[in-house]
């Protein structure tokens, strides 16, 4: 891309008309092109004009596990986003369609239960590449049982691949274009944020919520331990932003009617599956106005918890509803395909990180890298490192 050329993907409408005056085109013109391209992935004449960049990328990879699918795309480095459409049935038979976004390649975290940890953070992903995911379930991965280019998405959840307030302005620029009429018109209710925690981002996160037309967009955080003592083993961001700071920055979160935040809690076996750690969450999040969502753990590859029982996670769920904390159980959707909750991440690309940055590091990398490298490494993938 040269310096000219404008992201199309990562711009609203109104970012687009006065760039693309300035180029010579007329408004119409440049509202007709934005429109075609976003709403039904067309080009006209096929291909766009010099100053535009086309962040689409082709499909690499396609995995179907009944009717979730998972997709790759093949980005301009050598590194893969990973996407998962998520099929919803709803009780009058109809479906509906969640996409999971990735807002990085890899993650930082660390978090001991996550297949995507075991990469380590590759880059962040810019707000383009972002957006070029709904881009493509829409109008690219194709729908075999429809005959459609790709799929109606109803809901976007920032719950791939990434932590997505250490990548938080990309991300805040893709959710004004998903939530564009002019674009894909996904109503902002139906789009959520997932964090382990990162409390600065909570922060930014609940500023730009408070902005007109952006009030209903949804917060869910993954808290997944009764306390600091089990929460600092899974999830190394509890060292540095403990449960109580998270706490704070939750209650200091913005309130909204008929909105309420989602304390995601993924069950692991002999680990915060107690009856007595449900009770500890319940008191836990009791000043707060959430929805404690439980999530039976997909087990990663090489991990050391097998997936929890069934009679076990409806215990959970009981002793929760009992407590009097409005909880529910997430279903288990892609587990085949290693797509279900948990499990993104690309073995290949993981295994060519350590041989690339082993070499680097015998190169010129600097002691921060280095020092990355052996933290999110060593913590995360022993059975790599
Ligand atoms: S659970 Fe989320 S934050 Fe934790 S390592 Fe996995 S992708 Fe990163």
């Amino acid at each position: 891309m040269t310096t000219e050329q404008v992201p199309i993907l990562g711009m609203t409408l109104a970012e687009f008309i006065p760039v693309a005056k300035r180029h010579g085109m007329s408004l119409f013109t440049a509202q007709t092109l934005y429109r075609g391209f976003h709403r039904r992935g067309e080009v006209q004449g096929g291909t766009f004009p010099e100053w535009i960049s086309d962040a689409r990328r082709p499909i690499k990879d396609r995995h179907v596990d009944g009717e979730t699918v998972k997709f790759t795309m093949a980005l301009d480095d050598g590194l893969e986003t990973e996407t998962v459409v998520i099929p919803m049935r709803h009780s009058d038979d109809t479906t509906t369609r969640t996409l999971c976004v990735s807002s990085q390649v890899g993650c930082a975290m660390g978090c001991r239960f996550c297949e995507t940890a075991q990469m380590g953070l590759m880059r962040s992903l810019s707000a383009a590449e972002i957006v070029a995911q709904l881009h493509a379930a829409r109008f690219m991965i194709g729908d075999a049982a429809t005959g459609s280019p790709g799929y109606p998405i109803k809901n976007v959840v920032f719950m791939g691949m990434g932590e997505p307030m250490d990548n938080i302005d990309a991300v805040l620029t893709a959710i004004q274009v998903i939530t564009d009429r002019n674009a894909y018109e996904v109503a902002p209710i139906h789009v959520t944020v997932s964090t382990v925690g990162r409390i600065e981002g909570i922060r930014r996160y609940g500023e730009f919520i408070s902005q007109t037309g952006f009030h209903r967009l949804n917060l869910a955080v993954s808290l997944n331990a009764p306390n600091d003592r089990i929460r600092s083993e899974i999830m190394p961001i509890n060292r540095s932003e403990p449960i109580a700071d998270l706490m704070a920055a939750l209650l200091a979160f913005p309130k909204r009617v008929n909105a309420a935040i989602c304390v995601e809690y993924v069950l692991i076996p002999g680990v915060n599956d107690a009856q007595e750690h449900c009770d500890e969450v319940c008191a836990l999040l009791r000043p707060l106005r959430c929805s404690l969502n439980v999530i039976p753990y997909n087990p990663r590859r090489g991990s050391p918890w097998p997936a929890p029982e069934e009679p076990r996670v409806q215990e959970f769920v009981a002793r929760a509803i009992a407590n009097g904390q409005f909880c529910k159980r997430r279903g288990t959707k892609g587990r085949s395909a290693m797509a279900a909750c948990g499990q993104l991440g690309n073995e290949n690309i993981r295994a060519r990180k350590f041989v690339e940055l082993g070499d680097k590091v015998g190169d010129k990398v600097g002691d921060k890298e280095r020092v990355q490298i052996r933290v999110v490494g060593a913590q995360n993938a022993p059975e790599v490192a």
